[in-house]
């Protein structure tokens, strides 16, 4: 007999980040348990029977649902706002999954053009190569979303904050323009964080998380999770899924219900020192730009206030030097590691243009403002103090 915890709907995120979506076994534990299973034993035939025709609706077979898994989705619906969940084994296997159970051969796509490597990568060249038309818009220009939009569209896909040039989209325009059009809106929700910014209350349909990201947060696991209505989850993605297996396993579950326990701390914590860190490189000889949502001067700063509660983990600017300045500048850092990783407790730099978008040509680069000098920074837990100091001292070494 397991017992899954009462949650009231008017606790705020950080409590339900605690609590929710936990179901306890008759030894009444205080931690998640790991169900380290991959099937499920019947008592009767006719039991196996009932479970298989979802007349008796339970656990069957870990490719489609296990009770850690599901403990980590119902935590996740509760936190976003969301009728369902399904996780996955990593953030681009929610992205596949949300997108390639929505489409078949003819349909359209239009989606914004500064996109992580990989979700761009599903759009231009595997999706395409399935009959599925993808057009890409400047997702910061609501009058290129209407052009686009003014055919019958099946799905729009967004990133808002990009990576790594963190650029918006008006999450709640781009949205009723999609309707409009048929479209359903799957925003991939990383940078913001399911704390930051709700797209479900935007006008979003679907949301996707790489759970790797600030959901562990201490880079530990790959996961990824998917969250919609009902009707989309569990009539659209569900069979795609069970069919497929991108499966998350209970062990990495069990590690992301933990990591969700401490997401609320953790993203107070690191917005407070990007922002810090952002106001102390503004203005540096050496840098031709830094961007940072919710920094005075950011380009898109009055929407980030409108729709985001903080500027996020990330950071990204610009060595005037370009390519060689960067790379003396990462090379110079004693305490920021140099990684492509991003939400974990440690900050981690990257060059976008020779590691995360070193596939894209130069012309495709600059369109989403990649240029030679751009770093990317995963802001961590360390004292901001320690953090100002190593990137002004590795600058020195520019
Ligand atoms: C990392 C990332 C992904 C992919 O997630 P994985 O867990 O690495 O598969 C997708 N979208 C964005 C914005 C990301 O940063």
């Amino acid at each position: 007999m397991t017992v899954t915890r009462d949650i009231k709907a008017s606790w705020n995120a950080a409590t339900k980040l605690v609590h929710a979506g936990q179901t306890r076994s008759q030894f009444k534990e205080t931690s998640e348990t790991i169900y380290m299973t991959s099937g499920y034993v019947y008592g009767t035939a006719e039991e196996a029977e009932a479970a298989f025709d979802n007349s008796q609706p339970r656990f069957v077979y870990s490719r489609f649902g296990n009770p850690t898994v599901s403990m980590f989705e119902q935590r996740m619906v509760a936190i976003e706002g969301a009728e369902a969940a399904r996780a996955t084994s990593s953030g681009m296997a929610a992205v596949f999954a949300s997108l390639a159970s929505l489409v078949k051969a003819g349909d359209r796509i239009v989606a914004s053009d500064a996109l992580f490597g990989s979700c761009q990568f599903i759009l231009a060249e595997i999706l395409p190569k399935w009959g599925v038309e993808t057009v890409f818009v400047d997702g910061r220009d609501l009058e290129q979303w209407k052009a686009a939009l003014a055919k019958p569209t099946k799905a729009v896909f967004l990133e808002s904050p990009s990576n790594p040039g963190l650029r918006l989209v008006d999450l709640k325009a781009v949205a009723d323009l999609a309707h409009k059009a048929g479209a359903t809106v799957v925003v991939d929700n990383v940078f913001a964080t399911p704390l930051l910014q709700q797209p479900l209350k935007l006008g979003a349909d679907v949301v996707v998380y790489s759970a790797t990201k600030h959901i562990d947060g201490q880079g530990r696991c790959l996961g990824g999770i998917i969250l919609g209505t009902e009707k989309y989850i569990n009539e659209t993605l569900q069979p795609f899924i069970r069919h497929t297996g991108p499966s998350l396993s209970p062990m990495n579950a069990w590690i992301l219900l933990k990591g969700l326990e401490t997401l609320d701390l953790r993203i107070a914590k690191q917005c407070e020192s990007s922002l810090k860190i952002a106001r102390a490189l503004q203005g540096h000889a050496k840098l031709a730009q830094v961007s940072y949502p919710t920094l005075e001067g950011f380009p898109q700063y009055e929407l980030a206030k409108k729709q985001m509660s903080g500027g996020g983990t990330m950071l990204s600017f610009s060595l005037a030097g370009g390519k060689a300045a960067a790379f003396k500048l990462l090379n110079a850092l004693e305490l920021v590691l140099i990684s492509n990783n991003l939400g974990d407790s440690k900050s981690l730099a990257t060059h976008p243009a020779t590691t995360t978008h070193q596939r894209l040509t130069v012309e495709q680069r600059a369109k989403q403002g990649i240029d030679e000098g751009l770093v990317r920074l995963s802001v961590g837990l360390e004292h901001a103090d320690d953090l100002i100091d190593d990137l002004l001292n590795a600058l020195k070494a520019v």
